[in-house]
Parts: structure tokens; sequence; C-alpha cells
């Protein structure tokens, strides 16, 4: 794909917008960077004008959508604006930041989707694949753009990848190596017509897909498993023992091919807390023995891995009640998967923002291992009706009253856990921000 000389326009001016606008300039391209918003909440707008690249802000100019050879669009752009239309029929291709990066990215990749723990994984594939020595990468949806890691892509070397199905919308040439698919589970129904829309935005990402590649595949999640791929099956399960793929048998995770069995790592080795971790464990261990690591080098970092910040992480322990955040815990599935990980005596922090998900999927697990459960934000009303005749409910009005009250419910052996089951807009800048609130006021306890 030839840049130079090409007149480029870039929509949105996010990480990712920022990030593909400058590699562009870099390669000789000639770029207007464009956002409906105002110049001043451009963060970037200097600097990027300090590069020669115009900064169009307020609108979007039919104009100069029209007159482009190439739109490179930000996932938060709605499509559908007349601009984008235009454009469209006067013949200009239009495509995302990790289409772009996709073209030009050297090297092998693996691509991470799934409504839950892709964050996790590919973290962890991550240092699965540095410490066994592969020259490693790891962007997409975790922070880094795509765009950014093309310069330092090594063509014997991986490149991981977190996806989103936003994100998986909008390719057409990523071709990944090894394609990682969790589980499909309701998120995101307030953008998705119905569940088979979101499951085929997550199908997307194996697109491309030959039968040298990789896909792996959650046994155990009736969507996930039944997907149709070119690439070379690999399934993991922790209900069941497979044929052939990664699977648990007594405290073993067991590896299987070719009617041989290895024995990669014990259940109680693994650092991270739960079930649906033990999944991430599985898929990590399938992606690292396709890339050619040791099993001995992927049970020593998977031993020592603490799991990232905000997925059920261990805050404190304060006469005998321990507290853990799950602030990313912001639909059911995951905090029935936090739920999951404690046998009893939990005080669950619920509430926030709804995402139009249903809450009664949590009722068995409130009954059984809560004792306790309060309620914040705005979707408090929404759960109290879903949880009603289950365990005693109390409302706080912020995280710190939350955190309060939930020290005078708890007794020894308790266990204060944070999951909302909801997004944090209505009080937080984000996830990361009410992850830090419900931590600072517990350590303030201390
Ligand atoms: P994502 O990047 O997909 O949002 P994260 O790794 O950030 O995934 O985890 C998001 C939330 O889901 C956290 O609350 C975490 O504890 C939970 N979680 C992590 N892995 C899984 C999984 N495999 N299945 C279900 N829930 C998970």
């Amino acid at each position: 794909m030839e840049l130079a000389g090409k007149k480029i326009l870039v929509v949105g001016l996010g990480k990712s917008g920022i990030a593909a606008a400058k590699f562009l300039q870099a390669r000789g391209a000639q770029v207007t960077a464009n956002d409906a918003g105002p110049e001043e909440k451009i963060v970037a707008a200097a600097e990027l004008k300090a590069q020669g690249i115009a900064v169009v802000a307020g609108s979007h100019p039919t104009a100069l959508f029209e007159n482009s050879d190439l739109i490179v669009a930000s996932p938060g752009v709605p499509l559908a604006l007349e601009p984008f239309q235009k454009a469209k029929a006067a013949g200009v291709p239009i495509i995302s930041e990790i289409e772009l990066a996709a073209r030009f990215l050297q090297g092998r990749l693996i691509g991470i989707t799934g409504s839950n723990g892709k964050t996790t994984t590919t973290t962890l594939i991550g240092e699965v694949l540095k410490d066994a020595g592969f020259p490693t990468q790891v962007g997409g949806n975790i922070g880094t753009p795509l765009i950014s890691l093309v310069e330092t892509s090594q063509a014997d070397g991986f490149t991981v990848i977190e996806l989103s199905s936003f994100q998986l919308e909008a390719v057409e040439s990523l071709h990944l190596f090894a394609a990682v698919l969790l589980n499909i589970t309701p998120d995101h129904l307030d953008r998705y017509d119905s569940m088979d829309d979101y499951a085929a935005a997550k199908a997307n990402i194996f697109r491309n897909q030959t039968p040298e590649d990789l896909a792996v595949l959650n046994a155990d999640d009736k969507r996930v498993a039944t997907m149709q791929t070119n690439a070379h099956k690999v399934f993991f399960s922790c209900k069941r023992e497979l044929e052939e793929g990664i699977f648990l048998r007594d405290d073993e995770v067991i590896s299987r091919a070719n009617s041989t069995e290895r024995s990669l790592i014990s259940r109680n080795e693994i650092g991270i807390r739960g079930a649906h971790n033990l999944e991430n464990v599985m898929a990590t261990l399938a992606v690292g023995l396709a890339c050619g690591a040791s099993p001995d080098s992927m049970r020593e970092t998977i031993r020592n891995f603490k799991g990232v910040e905000h997925r059920l992480e261990f805050v404190a322990e304060i006469n005998g009640v321990k507290f853990y955040n799950d602030s990313k815990a912001t639909n059911v599935d995951s905090t029935i998967k936090a739920l999951e990980a404690f046998d009893k005596g939990v005080i669950v922090i619920l509430g926030g923002k709804d995402k139009g998900g249903d809450y009664a999927p949590l009722v068995p697990l409130v009954q059984t291992r809560c004792k306790h459960v309060i309620l914040i934000g705005a979707a408090a009303e929404k759960i109290a009706t879903a949880l009603e005749n289950t365990k005693p409910m109390h409302r706080a009005v912020t995280m710190e009253d939350a955190v309060a009250l939930s020290t005078r419910l708890a007794n020894t052996g308790d266990t204060v856990l944070l999951a909302p089951a909801c997004a944090s807009f209505d009080m937080f800048d984000n996830y990361e921000h009410r992850g830090r609130v419900f931590k600072d006021a517990v350590l303030a306890m201390h």
C-alpha cells in the first residue's frame, strides 16, 4: 500500500487516531486530522500541527471527506454520518486504524477477543512469549494503538493484539497466526441488535486464517465451540477431558495432541484466582505451545503472574476481612465469574450505569455465596428488583459510604468484593477511576 503523496483524512482524534495521523505523516502522506469536537479538546492538536498535519476541528466538512484518497476512521466514529456516506459514494476507501496497521505489521500476529478476559489473556500471552525469548510486543484495545507498533515489529517476532468487537467489525486484511476466542456472553447489547450480530463481529477474528494458522476456542462456551473457521482448531475446557486440546484432570492442566499427553501446570500453582482465570491460562498455554514456548518457561511465567489491576485484584486484609477490586466487572457475566471465585461470606458491591443486561442470572450466586449486597449508582433499583428476596440489600450514595458500610457488615473470614456488573460512567470517569476510589477508601481504613 503506497502512502507517499496520498491525501489521507484521519477522523476521530483519540489515542489511535493521533497515532494513525503521525504514522501516515511519517510515511509521506498529506494528512488532515479531523474531529467533531472543539480544537481545545484535542490534546495533541499543537503537536500534530507542528509535524505538518492539518487539524480540522468542530465539524466533519463533507468536501474534505469526498476529496480524500483514503479515510482512516476511529472505532467511536459513526460511519452512518452523511460525510462518510458521501465519501463512500465517491469511491473513497474508509478503513480503521487496526486495518491500516494490519497492512504494515511484520512478523506473526496473535489476536485475542471475547466478552471477558481479553486484557488478562493478552497480557499473559505477551509475558509468556517474552519470557520464552521471542521478540514480542503487545497492543490494540489494551492501550498502545496497534499502528504505533508497526515500526518496531520484527519479521521473526510476535505482536499480541487485544481486539474488541468494535475493532473486529472493521477489519479486512488482518491475518492472525493465532486467534483466541474466549467467550461470548451478553455485553454491549446497547450497541448490537442481537447476540447473533455481536457474535458475528467476534467471528471476524478468524477471517483470512488458513489451516496453517491456529484458532483457540473455549469448548465450554456453546457459541464459541461451534464457530466456523479454516484454521486448525485447538479447544480448551475447564469442565471435561478433551480428545485433543487443553483440559483439567484432577488439578493438573493437561495438553493432549496426537494421543500424546503432557502435564503443563498444576491448578494450585496458578497465581490468579477463579475458574475464569483458569480459562485464560489454558488459552495462553495453547498459544504458547503453538508459538514454540517451552512448557517449563510458560509454567514459570504463569506461576509468577499476579494478574492485571482492577481484575479480581487483591487490595488488603483488614481485621480478617479480605477486600478485592474487580471494578472491570462491567457486565453480569464477569460479576458471576468473580462471585464464583469465592465460596461464601461475600459482601458484594453492585451497581453503576446500566448496560441493558439482565441481572437475574446473579440470583443463585447471591443466594449461595453472599451475605449482603450493597447497591450504588443509577442501576441500583433495577438490580434490587432482580435480586428481590435473596439477601439483605443496602444502598450507598458514594463508594466511600459503600466501603464503610461493608466493613460494618463484614466479619472475620468474609470477603468484600467490588464487582459492579455495570459501567462506571454515572459516578466515575471510567472503571479505573472507580477501582482507584474503592482501593483508596479501603486503604484509608488500614
Ligand atoms: P476484557 O479485556 O475482555 O474486559 P479483562 O481481562 O479486563 O477482560 O477482565 C474483565 C472482567 O472479566 C474482570 O472483571 C475479570 O475478572 C473478568 N474475567 C476475566 N477473564 C474472564 C473470563 N475468561 N471469563 C469471564 N470473565 C472473565
